[in-house]
C-alpha cells in the first residue's frame, strides 16, 4: 500500500493551482453556478477513464492562455493587414502560432485562424474553389474582383462554384460529415460520392478510390477520418488524385498529434503528400479547441488562397485561442511530444491486443493509429447499450457505426476507443491490459433489457456488482495516473 497522499486531495501551491483557485473565486463571485460547473467538470474528468478518441487534456499553460485579454480583441484580416487598429500583440501571437505550426509539421504555410475543424475544412474548400473556379473566371472576364462582375456573370460563377465534385470516405467506414455529406454544408456545396472499405478486410480499398475517382472526376479527393483505425497511404491517394487532376486534401483532425510526433511519416505524412491539409488542434495534438489549415509541402497555386478565411467563412479570429495554439505548438516541438505520440500508438496496440485476447472483435482486426473500433454485436449489444454500460462503470467511450452497420448511426454496433487522453495521464501498455479487462468485464455482463416488441436497442441490464467493481478498478488506475496532479484539490 502506498503511503503517499493522493495529490488530488491536497491543496497544491504550484502557480497553476493558485491560478485556478483564484480564477474560480473571481468567477464564483459573479455567477457561482458557473464556478460550480467548472469544478464539477474537473471532478468528472478525474473520475472516468476517458477513451473518447477525439478528446485529450490540454496543459495548464494552454488552458490559461485562453483565459486572457486577447479574448477581447477584434483582428479581422491577417498579420500586418488588419481592418482594425491596435492589433500588434495579436500579430505577434498569430505569427508565432503559424511559424511554430510550420516547424512542427514541416509545412511551408499555416493559417491558424479557423475556430474549429469544420471551419478549417470550409476554408480549405473555398481555397480550392477560388483557385480552380473563381480566380480563372475573373481572369476570363477581365475583372479583378467579384464585385466587378455583371449580375448575369455573377450568377454564372455561382452556378460553376456550386457544380463541383468531391469524394470522401463513407461515414460507416469512418469518414466525417464535413467531407461532403448531405446533413453538412459540404454536402450542399458539392456533388459528393464516397469510397469505402473492403468488405472482407475492412481496410481502405484504394482500388475502389481509384475507380471512383476515374469515373466521377472530382475536383477534390478528401482523405482523413474520424473512426478508421488504420494508417492511410497518402502517397497512394496523391497518385490517384494526380491521375484524375484532382486536389488531394487531407483532414488530419484526428491524428495530427501522430504527424507532429513523427509516427506518421513518409508515405503516411499528409504534409508531404497532399495539396492542402486541415486539422483540429484539440484532439491528439493536445492544444486548445480550434482548427488550422496547412499548405502541402510542395506548394501549389492554392497557397495564396489558404489565408482567405475572413470574410469568406470566418469573422474575427479568436486571438486568445491563436495564442494558446502557439503555446501548444511549442509543446509539440519538444522531444517529449514525439515520445507521447509513439506511446499513444503503443497503447492503442496494447489495448487492441488485450481486447482480442479476451474475445472481442476489432474492426480491421486491430489498429495502427490512436483508435480502435470494437464490434459489440458478438456481445449481443448495440453500440448505444455498450456506451451506457461502460459509462456506468467508469469508462467513457462513444458509440460508432461499423462498416455495413445494421443498426444505423443512432444505435450502432460499435464503440470507438482512443488512447490520446489516457496516454497524457501517463498510462502504459500494462495499464491498457487492465483497461481491456475492465471493458470486457462490462461487455460480457451487460445484456439488452426487454422492450415491448423484443430486446431494447437502447436500454441494458447488468448487475450492480459488475459496475461497482469496474468503477473501483477504473478509479484505481486514475489514482495511480492522476489528472492535473500539480493543480491538486480544486
Ligand atoms: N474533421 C474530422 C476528421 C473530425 O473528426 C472532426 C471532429 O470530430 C472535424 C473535422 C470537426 O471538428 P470540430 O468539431 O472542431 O468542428
Amino acid at each position: 500500500m502506498s503511503s503517499q497522499p493522493n495529490p488530488l486531495s491536497v491543496e497544491q501551491n504550484t502557480p497553476e493551482a493558485q491560478a485556478y483557485r483564484h480564477a474560480l473565486d473571481v468567477i464564483g463571485a459573479v455567477e457561482p453556478r458557473v464556478a460550480d460547473a467548472i469544478r464539477g467538470e474537473i471532478t468528472d474528468q478525474r473520475s472516468y477513464l476517458k477513451l473518447i478518441a477525439s478528446e485529450n487534456y490540454a496543459s495548464p499553460a494552454v488552458l490559461l492562455t485562453m483565459g486572457s485579454w486577447f479574448s477581447d480583441k477584434y483582428a479581422e484580416g491577417t498579420v500586418g493587414h488588419r481592418f482594425y487598429a491596435g492589433c500588434q500583440n495579436v500579430d505577434t501571437v498569430e505569427q508565432l502560432a503559424a511559424d511554430l505550426a510550420c516547424e512542427v509539421f514541416g509545412a511551408p504555410y499555416a493559417y491558424v485562424q479557423p475556430h474549429s475543424g469544420i471551419d478549417a475544412n470550409l476554408v480549405a474548400f473555398w481555397a480550392m474553389l477560388a483557385a480552380k473556379v473563381e480566380a480563372p473566371y475573373l481572369v476570363d472576364q477581365g475583372v479583378r474582383h467579384v464585385n466587378d462582375l455583371t449580375e448575369a456573370d455573377w450568377e454564372d460563377l455561382r452556378a460553376r462554384l456550386g457544380g463541383q465534385r468531391m469524394i470522401g470516405m463513407s461515414l460507416d467506414a469512418g469518414g466525417h460529415l464535413t467531407h461532403g455529406f448531405r446533413p453538412n454544408i459540404s454536402g450542399k456545396m458539392f456533388h459528393q460520392r464516397s469510397y469505402g472499405v473492403d468488405p472482407e478486410t475492412e481496410m481502405l480499398d484504394y482500388d475502389n478510390v481509384r475507380a471512383l475517382a476515374n469515373e466521377f472526376k472530382p475536383m477534390t479527393i478528401i482523405a482523413g477520418y474520424s473512426a478508421y483505425p488504420r494508417k492511410v497511404d497518402f502517397a497512394k491517394m496523391r497518385e490517384i488524385a494526380d491521375e484524375v487532376g484532382a486536389y488531394l486534401m487531407v483532414d488530419m483532425a484526428h491524428f495530427a498529434g501522430l504527424v507532429a510526433g513523427g509516427v506518421f511519416d513518409g508515405d503516411f505524412d499528409p504534409i508531404a503528400n497532399a495539396h492542402i491539409v486541415t486539422t483540429t488542434t484539440h484532439k491528439s495534438l493536445r492544444g486548445p479547441r480550434g482548427g488550422m489549415v496547412l499548405a502541402g509541402r510542395d506548394g501549389t497555386e492554392l497557397n495564396e488562397f489558404i489565408d482567405k478565411g475572413c470574410p469568406m467563412v470566418l469573422g474575427g479570429p479568436m486571438a486568445h485561442v491563436m495564442a494558446a495554439k502557439a503555446v501548444a505548438f511549442a509543446e509539440a516541438k519538444q522531444p517529449s511530444f514525439a515520445d507521447y505520440a509513439h506511446q499513444i500508438v503503443d497503447n492503442a496496440a496494447a489495448l487492441g491486443e488485450g481486447l482480442k485476447r479476451r474475445g472481442a472483435r476489432l474492426v480491421t482486426g486491430g489498429t495502427d493509429n490512436h483508435l480502435l473500433l470494437v464490434d459489440v454485436a458478438p456481445f449481443g449489444l448495440t453500440g448505444r447499450q455498450a456506451e451506457s454500460a461502460l459509462n456506468d462503470s467508469g469508462v467513457i467511450v462513444n458509440r460508432n457505426s461499423i462498416p455495413g452497420d445494421p443498426n444505423g448511426a443512432w444505435y450502432t454496433s460499435g464503440v470507438r476507443l482512443g488512447t490520446p487522453a489516457l496516454t497524457t495521464l501517463g498510462m502504459n501498455p500494462s495499464d491498457m491490459d487492465e483497461v481491456a479487462d475492465i471493458i470486457c468485464d462490462v461487455l460480457t455482463h451487460a445484456e439488452p433489457a426487454a422492450a415491448k416488441s423484443g430486446p431494447s436497442k437502447a436500454k441494458y441490464l447488468m448487475g450492480d456488482d459488475v459496475s461497482q467493481r469496474c468503477k473501483e478498478r477504473s478509479s484505481a488506475l486514475l489514482q495511480a495516473n492522476p489528472l492535473y496532479p500539480t493543480i491538486g484539490k480544486i
